[in-house]
């Protein structure tokens, strides 16, 4: 998750981007907004500012590998925390969030803006039910982070509603909210903060967000998933692109671009979108961890053989060409043009991805 993804919140971005940049983002931060606004996005957003090892422009990287497992919700020093049915009865021995990890990255990769029903829904339970962040739940997080970071020099703890913190859990967690453990973050957000126990209120600094303007051109951040007729056609212009530049055939290139500038604007851009992101689970293919790894078969089939051409050597280049041209298509830039010039670009950069 980018600060860029984060749509009309501008001046909460800038206060959280300085803050971290100056070094002076508090130990225990609480975003605060109605239910709808981007808290949670905006959190996600941070945790990769701080994590990543190559930020520039006031923007994580997108490609290192902090960045990667950030955004694929697989960091092992950036810690999730959101309410949980009981299934367990007594708060003693109930699941925790870590039980649920799968379900919640996969509820929030598809939408940041999730709100609490529709996580009831997805853990597999009626919507009726009530959600709580149990006692249980404070015990593991004080464990987890009494330990050594693992690869970073920081370690995030994003708490979803503290609001639905049971009493026990919050008294619980007083004390580590209020002297956190060095080099670790709280991130709270909250939509709904005056429910809060008081004495949780206390200990953390808050950022409000702008309410949601209605009116204007609101959109949703993060992964425009294409319908699947989409994805197929994508996904098959996809492979011909990669096959096509790697082999250098220009004469087939070039009826290439011609069919892809026959497309929309809109469908070109939501190409070029899809492109980045299977360029990005390609660079992950790499990385061997397949929990990390969101794919339909036909594209993991596909990536098997490709994602060793995507790798250190490229991924930065082929995600800044891909930006470019879907820059370039928003701008009335001859699509033909366009689609070409990306072709070609790929040439040498597929050629320097599959030297050794
Ligand atoms: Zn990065």
């Amino acid at each position: 998750m980018f600060f860029k993804d984060i749509v009309g919140q501008d001046s909460a971005v800038q206060k959280l981007r300085d803050a971290i940049d100056n070094n002076r983002l508090p130990h225990a931060l609480m975003i605060t907004g109605p239910e709808g606004t981007c808290g949670l996005a905006l959190a996600w957003a941070a945790a990769q500012y701080i994590l990543c090892q190559h930020k520039h422009d006031g923007e994580a990287c997108g490609v290192c590998p902090e960045c990667i497992q950030a955004s694929k919700l697989g960091h092992p020093d950036l810690h999730w925390v959101y309410p949980l049915i009981n299934k367990g009865g007594s708060g003693k021995d109930a699941s925790t969030s870590e039980d649920f990890l799968p379900e919640w990255r996969e509820a929030i990769s598809q939408n940041p803006y999730i709100n609490l029903s529709q996580w009831i829904k997805a853990q597999g339970s009626d919507e009726n039910k009530q959600a709580h962040i149990f006692v249980s739940e404070a015990g593991n997080i004080i464990k987890t982070l009494s330990t050594k970071p693992y690869e970073s020099d920081y370690r995030i703890l994003i708490l979803w509603l503290p609001e639905k913190l049971n009493e026990d859990a919050a008294n619980k967690l007083l004390k580590i909210i209020e002297e956190p453990y060095e080099k670790t973050y709280f991130l709270l957000v909250s939509h709904n903060p005056d429910q809060i126990i008081g004495t949780i209120q206390s200990r953390v600094q808050r950022l409000q967000l702008a309410p949601i303007d209605y009116l204007g051109n609101f959109v949703q951040p993060g992964i425009q998933i294409p319908d699947e007729e989409d994805r197929l056609y994508f996904f098959e212009k996809f492979c011909s692109m990669m096959r096509l530049s790697y082999a250098r055939k220009l004469y087939d290139m070039k009826k290439w671009s011609e069919e892809m500038s026959g497309l929309g604007r809109e469908r070109q851009k939501s190409f070029l979108q899809y492109a980045q992101n299977l360029i990005r689970e390609n660079y992950v293919m790499n990385l061997h961890q397949p929990e990390l790894n969101y794919m339909k078969p036909d594209e993991e089939a596909f990536s098997s053989r490709f994602s060793r051409f995507v790798n250190a050597k490229n991924v930065e280049g082929i995600m800044h060409e891909l930006e470019v041209a879907e820059t370039d298509v928003t701008q009335n830039v001859s699509s033909k043009m366009i689609f070409f010039d990306l072709s070609l670009k790929l040439i040498m950069l597929l050629k320097a991805g599959s030297q050794t």
